[in-house]
């Protein structure tokens, strides 16, 4: 579908250039007809004599056939131009049809990859929904056919249910705020980094007293950055929200920050699972969850969203995420933002 759309787009790109192409030269070539024509009788115009001057009928008769000449001359001249006009307007139209057509492919290159982009993001988004949809009418069914179904059976059935809705609830507003960053300017203004870095550990410290975690704040640079707030504490508590997922009870969790020439480092340092070096490269991609296996069977693993909307939000900034980590001793993601 998206080839056969872009095919019928660089189809139509392609002729709209050619026919301007085709145009300029036209126009150039008629211009060029009129003023060589105009040149041509010019140059090759004979002084008249006026015929009382003309006694000799000899001579008469020479003017006479140096005209004809002269007339055919023209003519001749005028034909090679029309000639030499046709195949250079032949030329351009193979020639401008092939630089149209590259041209046309530069034009709508980023337009293709845009919408591969988006369909890719629908193809994984729906299948990301229809997964847990499927999960939840199976065991509803199995729990519907069982012909002694106790009330505590029920519940428990619709007790997995919420959880399933909350989890698809959070997926759904989780790609509705990647939409709304990627497609909307941020609206910026100056926030101070303990600010930023403040109001993302109020948001989790909920979370993190359930597992008995501690998160502390240490050195925080008292400098302020040119952000969009809410998407920049948006990033953080993501940071913070997957090292508490994947730290252990009682561990802690550091929030660091480093002063650069031109930039600020926020450091989320935990001591958790870790992960492993080869899919370090993969985990701010859509949809990615490392060690899958430990992720299929326990309920606080989410999409594999979070991480890639950190990075559309670093890079809406100019910014970066990255992360480095050892697995069984922990990680450190760094979100890396510009000064000025
Ligand atoms: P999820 O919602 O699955 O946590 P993310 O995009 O936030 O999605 O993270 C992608 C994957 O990266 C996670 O599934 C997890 O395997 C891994 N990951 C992210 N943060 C950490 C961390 N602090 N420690 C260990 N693994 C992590």
């Amino acid at each position: 579908m998206t080839s056969r759309l872009f095919h019928s787009a660089l189809l139509r790109v392609t002729a709209i250039y050619l026919v301007i192409i085709l145009m300029i030269s036209l126009i150039f070539s008629f211009a060029l007809y009129r003023v060589s024509s105009q040149e041509i009788d010019r140059g090759l115009s004979i002084k008249k004599i006026p015929t009382s001057q003309i006694i000799d009928p000899r001579r008469a008769e020479v003017i006479y056939e140096l005209r004809e000449t002269q007339q055919k001359l023209a003519d001749e001249a005028r034909i090679r131009l029309k000639a030499n006009l046709l195949g250079l307007n032949l030329f351009i139209l193979v020639s401008g049809g092939l630089v149209s057509y590259l041209l046309a492919r530069k034009t709508l290159k980023p337009i293709e990859e845009a919408h591969e982009a988006q369909s890719r993001f629908t193809a994984d988004a729906s299948h990301e929904l229809r997964t847990p949809i499927t999960a939840m009418r199976i065991e509803t069914e199995l729990t519907l056919t069982e012909p002694d179904l106790d009330l505590k059976q029920a519940k428990d059935q619709l007790q997995s249910n919420i959880e399933e809705l909350d989890k698809l609830n959070n997926l759904s507003e989780s790609l509705l705020k990647l939409s709304n960053f990627e497609n909307n300017g941020l609206v910026k203004e100056a926030v101070s980094v303990d600010h930023l870095i403040n109001q993302a550990i109020e948001r989790v410290t909920k979370k993190a007293q359930q597992k008995n975690q501690d998160i502390a704040a240490k050195n925080i640079v008292k400098s302020q950055l040119h952000v969009n707030q809410q998407s920049i504490v948006e990033a953080i508590v993501t940071l913070l929200d997957n090292a508490i997922k994947y730290s252990p009870n009682k561990s802690e969790i550091k929030v660091t920050t480093k002063k650069q020439k031109n930039n600020i480092q926020i450091n989320i340092v935990d001591k958790g699972l870790g992960i492993d070096q080869n899919e370090q490269q993969y985990i701010f991609d859509r949809f990615y969850r490392a060690d899958s296996s430990r992720c299929k069977t326990e309920d606080d693993c989410g999409y594999g969203i979070g991480l890639s909307i950190a990075r559309t939000v670093a890079e809406a900034h100019k910014g970066t995420v990255s992360v480095k980590s050892t697995p069984g001793k922990g990680s450190t993601f760094t979100l890396q933002l510009p000064l000025s």
